[in-house]
């Protein structure tokens, strides 16, 4: 039996998570979850899967949870905050951790679940981004299990030959080819970018997904965190890896190996694929998701990135080989300014360039602690809001 803690349960990642794992009652068992406000759902989860212990964002939430719980009768331990979201990532009971908090607010209990030795399903790329090699290092010094979440990384992963991590440059390894939609406005003309919603911003093509990752998928800042991602995940250099644009979905990504060989994985775009392949790695369980009908798809389609229509996809590249602070940088204005464009006080086409202005304006630095890189996000986000402001105010530059 294993005991896992599901870190973000009520997310879209979180929902695909327990939906496998109800599939095998008999192999796992939840022994935490967490969601910051949607307290009904997180409650109603509880009640269908009993785990020890449950954390929310603040009192106020822990009491009403507390509260719909005992109506339930049920005696699951109830807290609040980031500590508690660290103490269940980490405790000794748990085996593995499924990290999906979306943003910055995943990095400390992600990385406490690395700490600790865990098998860590990472869908939180985020916080990979922003810690890079402090994250590589913990997972290392800890003997961590670290398993790809997203479906492209988890697509690679099956795709490398399994002593890679031990052999990297000498597993013939030349290229990662990173597929991407394009998400839903691959075609639009880019005039009209500036004038589209969140709802329509909102509204991928191929996958059912949270409103941030939906935003970055629109922007393709998601395939630039991405190549962030691969990069550590998988030690490649920048110039080693490429994008892809594949409108389909159902190539995941590709490894493309030295005598020529390109290999591939495949599969219908449901995240609960890769959820169930890390959860088993490395054996293999049924996820839910049917079988892929080719013939139905019948064409599969590639094209290359538009750099002027995704300037994000370019900024990603530039952070990453800026190093150090610059890819906080960048995760940091990228969240601020996706909730400004969520909340309508920025127009789409203004995300690229609040983005821009924070990693010109403020310099980075060495990524040596976790402390130097929540600084930098901070003041990030400062930088943020106030090129937001301006704007507003119709006097940025
Ligand atoms: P959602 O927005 O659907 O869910 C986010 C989860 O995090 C919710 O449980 C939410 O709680 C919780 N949360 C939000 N803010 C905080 C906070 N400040 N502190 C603690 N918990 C918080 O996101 P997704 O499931 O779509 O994405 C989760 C992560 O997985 C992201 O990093 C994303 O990039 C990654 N990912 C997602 C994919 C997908 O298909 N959705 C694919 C690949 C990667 P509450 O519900 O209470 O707000
Ligand atoms: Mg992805």
């Amino acid at each position: 039996m294993q005991h896992i803690t599901i870190l973000g349960a009520t997310g879209s990642i979180g929902v695909s998570t327990l939906d496998v794992l109800a599939r095998h009652p008999q192999r796992y068992r939840v022994y935490a979850l967490s969601a910051h406000s949607r307290v009904e759902q997180l409650a109603a989860q509880c009640i269908a899967f009993r785990p020890l212990r449950a954390v929310v964002g603040t009192a106020e939430a822990a009491g009403r949870l507390s509260a719909l719980l005992r109506t339930a009768g049920l005696n699951t331990e109830v807290e609040y905050g980031e500590a508690a979201l660290c103490s269940i990532a980490s405790a000794p009971e748990v085996d593995s951790v499924m990290a999906a908090i979306v943003g910055a607010a995943g990095l400390a209990p992600t990385l406490a679940a690395a700490r600790a030795g865990k098998k860590v399903l990472l869908a939180n790329k985020e916080a990979l981004v922003m810690s890079g090699q402090l994250f590589m290092d913990a997972v290392q010094e800890s003997g961590a299990v670290l398993l790809p979440i997203d479906s492209e990384h988890n697509a690679i992963f099956q795709c490398l030959p399994s002593d890679y991590a031990r052999v990297p440059g000498q597993s013939g390894v030349a290229k990662i080819l990173l597929t991407a939609s394009g998400g839903p406005f691959l075609n639009r003309e880019v005039a009209t970018l500036e004038a589209v919603t969140p709802e329509q911003a909102c509204k991928h093509p191929n996958w059912s997904m949270g409103r941030k990752i939906s935003v970055d998928s629109a922007t393709m800042m998601n395939k630039g965190l991405e190549v962030i991602e691969a990069h550590w995940l998988f030690g490649a250099p920048a110039d080693q890896i490429e994008v892809v644009i594949h409108p389909q979905s159902v190539i995941h990504s590709m490894v493309s190996y030295t005598d020529g060989s390109v290999l591939a994985q495949l599969g219908n775009p449901d995240m609960r694929t890769p959820i169930a392949h890390a959860l088993a790695y490395p054996e293999r369980i049924a996820s839910g998701v049917g079988p892929l009908d080719l013939t139905q798809i019948a064409t599969l389609q590639f094209q290359r990135p538009d750099f002027e229509r995704f300037p994000c996809l370019a900024l990603a590249f530039a952070a990453l080989r800026a190093g150090g602070t610059a890819p906080a940088l960048l995760n940091a204005a990228n969240e601020v300014a996706v909730q400004a464009f969520l909340d309508l006080q920025i127009g789409f086409r203004q995300i690229d360039r609040v983005i821009a202005h924070v990693v010109d304006s403020v310099p980075h630095g060495a990524a040596d602690s976790i402390d130097a890189v929540m600084a930098q996000d901070a003041v990030a986000r400062q930088a943020a809001q106030r090129y937001i402001a301006e704007l507003r105010a119709g006097q940025a530059k």
